[in-house]
């Protein structure tokens, strides 16, 4: 015979678990003002990786737009890029600089850390954005193609992560520590593998840095995109169509109208609004989580 609770039990059976300890009102907000964080301090400061363009350029337009003096970081190769976004920032009344550096040499990420602190101010927020994508059947990988997506995409993460965390300790105001995972890390795209195992390795230390910065009043969290119109995307297309024989273009035409729900490529700003909250007091009491924008492609 099926056992049935009447609908109110559960409810009730709590209330009369008087053995149990209680979050009162009071401990709760002592509990609030040992670990909330309060992003309300006022000018913020933000590096941004990889904002030359793109996702990362539009995620500095807009905590620009929400109050951030903001380091714009990129490759050299990308100099005139970062100079571009930095003049833009200023032209609505925030600081900002550029400091070229290849987010997967610890030592250069440590100094961007460094100049950053001296020219804008104490760090508030971290957003590790920068990555690279390759296109190419698992079979084909060499050690090199692996290495490198590696030494980016995980170790230029986890180099922003660190380097981020260890001033926000030393500050001890707490503080924004976010990563770029994607779709992928939920589920991988085939002939784009070893991009795929990367983001589950920016999902998974997302995760395990939020534990260990909790104390700190440090949060922790990834944004996951979709299918973005961007550079990167330009190359996928192409790579892509080149393995089965699609005109540039096609595929992620194809992709948009077979995968997206909302049925329309995804542009930066889509990310930036997510990156906005994240990196806002609204997003205080989210920690760990890998946050998805795609227009409906992944359900988690
Ligand atoms: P993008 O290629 O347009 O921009 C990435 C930027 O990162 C470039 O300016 C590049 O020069 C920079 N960069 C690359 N390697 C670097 C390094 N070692 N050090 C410093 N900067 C470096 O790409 P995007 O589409 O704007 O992607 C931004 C982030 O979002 C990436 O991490 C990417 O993997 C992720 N993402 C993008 C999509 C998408 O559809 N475009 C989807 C999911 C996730």
């Amino acid at each position: 015979m099926a056992f049935r609770l009447a609908p109110r039990s559960i409810w009730q059976a709590s209330n009369r678990l008087t053995g149990l300890p209680r979050v009162t009102a009071t401990r709760a907000l002592q509990h609030a003002r040992t670990y909330a964080v309060s992003s309300d301090q006022n000018p913020r400061t933000a590096i941004v990786t990889g904002s030359s363009r793109g996702i990362g350029k539009a995620i500095a337009l807009r905590l620009a737009q929400d109050g951030y003096d903001i380091c714009v970081n990129d490759i050299h190769a990308n100099k005139p890029g970062a100079e571009e976004v930095v003049s833009e920032i200023k032209s609505m009344g925030r600081n900002a600089i550029h400091y070229l550096a290849d987010v997967s040499k610890l030592s250069e990420v440590e100094k961007m850390v460094e100049t950053s602190v001296s020219e804008l101010g104490p760090l508030n927020t971290m957003v590790a954005n920068a990555g690279i994508a390759q296109v190419k059947a698992l079979l084909d990988l060499t050690e090199e193609d692996l290495k490198r997506m590696f030494e980016v995409n995980v170790y230029g993460v986890y180099n922003c992560y660190s380097s981020a965390a260890k001033q926000m300790i030393k500050q001890g105001g707490g503080g924004k520590i976010l990563g770029a995972a994607s779709i992928v890390a939920f589920k991988p795209f085939a002939l784009l593998s070893h991009y795929s195992a990367s983001k589950w390795a920016v999902r998974g230390m997302t995760q395990a840095f939020a534990m260990e910065m909790a104390s700190h009043n440090i949060t922790v969290n990834a944004y996951a995109p979709g299918i973005v119109g961007t550079a990167m995307w330009d190359l996928i297309d192409e790579e892509l169509g080149k393995l089965k024989g699609a005109k540039k273009g096609e595929t992620i035409k194809k992709y948009t109208e077979d995968l997206i729900a909302l049925g329309r490529t995804s542009v930066p700003e889509d990310v930036s609004k997510v990156v906005s909250f994240l990196t806002g007091p609204d997003s205080d009491y989210v920690t760990g989580q890998t946050i998805v924008v795609d227009g409906g492609i992944v359900f988690t």
